[in-house]
């Protein structure tokens, strides 16, 4: 993927789309006129979603994606479906940030979200790969244990599924080395993103939804019935409008683009490890997220191989840097790998979108045109549930103020965009240097 055009619609080296065992469906482009209750823009996780519920519900729906389905951070992410804000932000932190009832609500949503996605994967029949064996947050230093001891004591004050697990416990689980203690949810899990994306655009055509790929959206002009929404010499007359374009927005709508850093991330997946790595590695096929900048996560896939990656060192040789980091990285995590065992058949990159708060948020940019953005690396369950709110909001089952995010009416941009966007591809050293010396 070049860093000049983000949009790689062939999804170049991405390991999912080799392991897919959903169909490839191919939608038109949009030619001419047409009409709709509903125009989304962006068919990852949260515009299918948006689309998907918005039909269930009776709109008539558009759905316009610039490349083809999924072929953003939704279909070459890591497919951790995880029941957890990023990090080690907590519920309090989030009541504290976005008020007391928007916060209580968006915690439901994560806690149940990763369970709900299973459920959707269910009722579809999306040939996803799913697999709900639980998520694990070790710690990899004194500073996170005591992050993630707190992260634990609230949901367990919530009243969550969560177990603390000992030193020797996250060793048993993961066959990792080195780590201090852990806490568990059983309703986390994985799965194969790029084909639950397309299981989803399958389900929101059978609801009606009408899917245009290689349609980019270059214009939305608000109009007293709507909104007029075109992509070169076509359009689309609606009533409303959302757009769930993410770490992909583009400079046609510079307010969405500026709301949220988009940050270039790697992963790298292993040739398929051999038996007896597979009886102490992940061995029940769980998967693990720390709270390491330079990344710290471990998940198999249907054939075993195991997937690693973090942020894009952007000068030089970006995927040989990558490799060797991931190479490094997996080797302390399980010392029982050799050089040849982590080989790489898959090396790829997709952008994911950080607010200033790392929360998600929805703005208003017209009247009936609304964008929804910011889902960090959460995406999985975050952007597929907010989604589904948001596409009831838009159908009218509930109001805009039970959507569980921030509204933002006004222009928001991220302090210093242009900086931070640039320096978020020169951080990666500092990031590992500070895990290495145990600051994270
Ligand atoms: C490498 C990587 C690993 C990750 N790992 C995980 C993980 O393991 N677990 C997790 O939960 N999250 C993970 N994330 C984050 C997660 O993938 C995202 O949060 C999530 O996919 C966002 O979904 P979305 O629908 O908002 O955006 P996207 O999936 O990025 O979709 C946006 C879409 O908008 C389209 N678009 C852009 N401009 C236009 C336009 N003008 N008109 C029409 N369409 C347009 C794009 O082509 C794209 O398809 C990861 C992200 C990356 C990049």
């Amino acid at each position: 993927m070049s860093m000049a055009s983000p949009i790689d619609s062939d999804l170049n080296g991405v390991v999912w789309t080799r392991t897919l065992k959903e169909p490839i469906k191919r939608y038109p482009a949009l030619a001419g006129e047409e009409t709709a209750d509903l125009v989304v823009a962006g068919a990852g996780f949260c515009g299918l979603n948006i689309a998907l519920h918005a039909a269930k519900a009776g709109l008539n729906v558009v759905l316009l994606e610039a490349g083809v389905v999924a072929n953003g951070a939704s279909g070459r992410n890591g497919g951790y479906n995880v029941p957890h804000f990023p990090g080690a932000v907590t519920p309090s932190a989030v009541e504290a940030t976005i008020g007391r009832k928007k916060g209580k609500a968006l915690a439901e949503l994560v806690l149940g979200g990763a369970d709900a996605v299973f459920r959707q994967i269910e009722a579809y029949q999306i040939n996803g790969s799913a697999i709900q064996n639980g998520w694990v947050q070790p710690a990899h230093s004194e500073a996170s244990l005591k992050k993630i001891r707190a992260v634990y004591e609230e949901w367990k004050a919530w009243g969550a599924d969560v177990s603390w697990l000992s030193a020797a416990d996250v060793a048993d689980r993961l066959g990792a080395a080195g780590y201090l203690g852990g806490w568990t949810n059983p309703s986390g899990g994985t799965v194969n993103p790029y084909g639950v994306a397309l299981g989803l655009a399958r389900a929101a055509s059978q609801h009606g939804v009408r899917i245009f790929e290689r349609s980019p959206v270059d214009a939305i002009e608000e109009t007293a019935a709507g909104a007029v929404v075109r992509s070169g010499t076509s359009l689309v007359r609606a009533r409303k409008v959302v757009v769930a374009t993410n770490g992909y927005t583009g400079d046609f709508l510079p307010q969405v683009q500026r709301s949220a850093v988009p940050v270039f991330l790697y992963h790298a997946a292993t040739k398929p490890l051999g038996e007896r790595l597979r009886r102490e590695i992940l061995k029940t096929s769980l998967c693990f997220t720390d709270l390491r900048k330079s990344g710290g996560f471990g998940r198999l896939d249907d054939d075993g191989r195991l997937i690693s990656g973090g942020a894009v060192f952007a000068i030089g040789g970006r995927r040989a840097y990558g490799l060797a980091h991931a190479r490094k990285r997996l080797r302390q995590l399980f010392p029982q790998l050799s050089e040849a065992d982590t080989e790489f058949e898959d090396y790829w990159e997709g952008y994911c979108a950080i607010t200033d708060n790392y929360l998600p948020h929805v703005q208003r940019l017209g009247r009936e045109i609304f964008s929804v953005v910011g889902f960090s690396t959460r995406g999985v369950n975050l952007a597929q549930n907010l989604g589904r709110v948001v596409g009831e909001f838009a159908a009218g089952r509930r109001a805009l103020d039970d959507v569980p995010v921030q509204l933002v009416e006004e222009r928001r941009d991220v302090s210093f965009w242009p900086l931070k966007t640039r320096i978020a591809r020169l951080m990666f050293p500092v990031y590992q240097a500070k895990d290495g010396l145990g600051l994270t």
